[in-house]
């Protein structure tokens, strides 16, 4: 097993035999000419045909990898077309008295080197089209026609490949590239990141790897030749699961969680920091239905200020363009600690003074964070969850320091936008008093993760329990379809943030109960997609 290193031009893992291509390099040989306006003629025909090529490269283009990307092809026919390209060739021609391949060739060579030569990295990608366009005017004059043809899938490898090259391969049979030179700008690597092709480049290989089985790993920017088979399997399954995912991407993007029968579901995003951020857009969730805000704290040595807090909340609002945030205001305690919160030492944490609890006893900490949260309000649509509520009086008071914030906020002349209000139902109490509350909130989110926790009296970071943990038991259902009926009574929406709203198994039922909304992590928002729509 081999590794090389190079740089990646689009991620992925690309897995079978390397097929190594050696140009034919056209050999140009330096003729002297007598009939100067004959040669010129020949060089003009042949510029003319490899015109007529790129046409129909073009047209392949377009169709595999879209019109954007097709447009190389016709900024290889202006550079024909350039007068500095014709200019050169001809007064070589003129001058030297030679065959239109060397003026060519020479004409080349100067290009390529005035490119490379140039600062900014987005010309010297250029001198690649300089070559191309050249080679086959080349291969018109001399009657040569460099074809790359695949006779079985297999991962390319070349010096440097040039654009009409890319193109000019199967898709099919063509499963990544990798260069021993190029630039991240060329615009062979961007058709490879068009195409969703695995590519490196800046590979150095010590000796023929023609044939050798390989993989590809872009996400790592490295080649793997001769991989062991423990190496093998594990890319095997990174592959799988990105092909998984690409396939539900393509097919599910864009498109409704809705039943056969017409029942529609929402399925939002959780996410834990801005940085997750992407992952909810790429993979198209409705809205985002648990902000884990408490990790804004855990990655800080002290108290987060309103402003930092503020400015998170705003991008992840920005960037969600008016689909629903739901912001859960701090969950700290029990598993997540922060030394400088200085709370005390307790035989039991996961019953102890956590999340809303701390909230309500140190109001100050609690105040700056929803003004961090309502000032952001002004730019997206953003909801307020409670963690641990357990009962009625903490959410109103909970409301009660919102209200007061609010207040404050009007008087500074801050704009906010209307949020809704909504708790987890994460407690078995809850779950008890979810008629009283259903009547005092927007929404509600059930926490399984917890609500399994109490529910069953299994500590859920304890690995020793988990023969007695049943993420499916009838007793954490019944909360959730009872939690769902007391809800509506009210009109109040409900969701599902924990773990279980992203098991496939129990979507069904789920819908069944009449569940408004699932927030799973993003990578199952598809997952989940493809399941409510089987259904
Ligand atoms: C839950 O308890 O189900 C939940 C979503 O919250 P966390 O996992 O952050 O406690
Ligand atoms: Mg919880």
């Amino acid at each position: 097993m081999q590794k090389y290193s190079g740089t990646s031009v689009f991620g992925g893992v690309a897995i079978g035999r390397l097929f190594v291509y050696v140009k034919d390099g056209q050999q140009v040989r330096r003729t002297a000419i007598t009939d100067i306006p004959a040669e010129i003629e020949r060089f003009d025909k042949a510029r003319l045909a490899a015109k007529k090529d790129l046409d129909e490269l073009y047209e392949k283009a377009v169709k595999e990898a879209g019109q954007d990307n097709a447009e190389i092809f016709t900024v290889h026919k202006m550079m024909l077309e350039d007068d500095s390209f014709k200019d050169s060739v001809y007064n070589i021609i003129e001058e030297q008295s030679v065959n239109a391949e060397y003026a060519v060739a020479t004409t080349e060579d100067n290009l390529y080197e005035i490119f490379m030569g140039l600062e900014d990295e987005y010309m010297r990608g250029r001198a690649a089209d300089i070559r191309d366009i050249s080679e086959r005017v080349i291969s018109k004059l001399s009657g040569n026609n460099a074809t790359l043809t695949l006779y079985e899938p297999s991962i390319v490898m070349a010096t440097e490949l040039v654009p009409s090259e890319t193109v000019q391969l199967d898709r099919e049979k063509l499963l990544g590239f990798v260069t021993l030179e190029g630039s991240k700008n060329s615009h062979t690597a961007i058709l490879a990141r068009n195409m969703n092709i695995p590519a490196l480049i800046g590979i150095k290989p010590d000796k023929d790897l023609n044939g050798k089985l390989a993989v590809i790993d872009g996400y790592e920017g490295c080649i793997v030749v001769d991989p062991d088979e423990e190496y093998l399997a594990k890319m095997q399954a990174k592959k799988k699961s990105d092909d998984d995912k690409k396939r539900l991407l393509l097919e599910l993007k864009g498109k409704e969680n809705v039943t056969s029968d017409g029942r529609k579901i929402d399925i939002y995003a959780n996410i834990g920091t801005p940085s997750d951020f992407p992952f909810v857009t790429e993979n198209d969730a409705g809205g985002i239905g648990l902000f884990r805000s408490e990790f804004l704290y855990l990655k800080k040595e002290d108290f987060p200020t309103e402003e930092e807090q503020f400015t998170a909340y705003k991008s992840v609002a920005m960037g969600m363009s008016g689909k629903p945030v739901v912001i859960r205001t701090l969950d700290i305690g029990a598993d997540k600690q922060a030394d400088y919160f200085k709370l005390d030492k307790e035989e039991n944490p996961a019953m102890g003074m956590r999340a809303i609890r701390i909230c309500l006893k140190r109001p100050e900490i609690f105040k700056t964070q929803l003004r961090a949260i309502l000032r952001a309000s002004n730019y997206g649509n953003i909801w307020i969850m409670f963690p641990m509520i357990i009962s009625l009086w903490e959410v109103k008071k909970a409301k009660s320091i919102l209200e007061e914030v609010r207040r404050d906020l009007e008087i500074e002349g801050v704009p906010i936008k209307p949020v809704k209000v909504g708790i987890m139902i994460e407690t078995p109490a809850a779950v008890m008093m979810t008629e009283e509350l259903a009547a005092e909130v927007d929404f509600f989110s059930i926490g399984t993760n917890d609500l399994t926790q109490y529910t069953e009296a299994i500590d859920r970071q304890n690995p020793k329990l988990a023969d007695f943990y049943d993420a499916h038991h009838p007793a954490v259902l019944k909360m959730i379809e009872m939690t769902v009926k007391n809800a509506h009574k009210h009109g109040t929406y409900v969701g599902i943030c924990g773990e279980l709203a992203a098991d496939t198994e129990l979507t069904e039922k789920f819908i069944e109960y009449g569940v408004d909304e699932l927030s799973v992590s993003p990578s199952m928002v598809l997952k989940v997609r493809e399941k409510v729509r089987s259904l």
